[in-house]
């Protein structure tokens, strides 16, 4: 029997992993971390990836910085932005994404690397 983790329960695992540590390779990772701290609770628990994507969103004081590999959030899945400057000779180029819907930001690079940072 498979068990869905209330809400609270999964924002509750996020801030004892971020506790111990504040940065993880890839959103694979976090879960896994996450739902080990989630199984000490109930051993029938289950966490998809995407279901904790739509909840770190919603966790106030949270920053998630990062690159990526794809065009959407890492976050929410929304389209991303570029975010362009101009050198001197006035050409733009791309140095990273922004989502406007989350606020993610990410610098461009093929290296996922999530950073949790609270600023409460
Ligand atoms: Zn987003």
């Amino acid at each position: 029997m498979k068990k869905i983790p209330k809400k609270e329960d999964v924002i509750e695992a996020v801030e004892t992993v971020l506790k111990r540590r504040l940065s993880v390779n890839s959103l694979k990772e976090l879960k896994d971390l996450v739902l080990e701290e989630l199984l000490k609770k109930d051993r029938m628990f289950r966490l998809s990836e995407n279901r904790l994507r739509k909840i770190l969103a919603e966790i106030k004081g949270l920053k998630i910085v990062g690159g990526f590999k794809n065009k959407n959030c890492p976050i929410c899945g929304s389209e991303l932005y570029p975010v362009k400057v101009r050198n001197l000779k006035g050409d733009f180029f791309t140095i990273g994404f922004h989502c406007k819907k989350c606020g993610f930001r990410g610098l461009e690079g093929k290296i996922i690397r999530y950073k949790f940072v609270y600023v409460r």
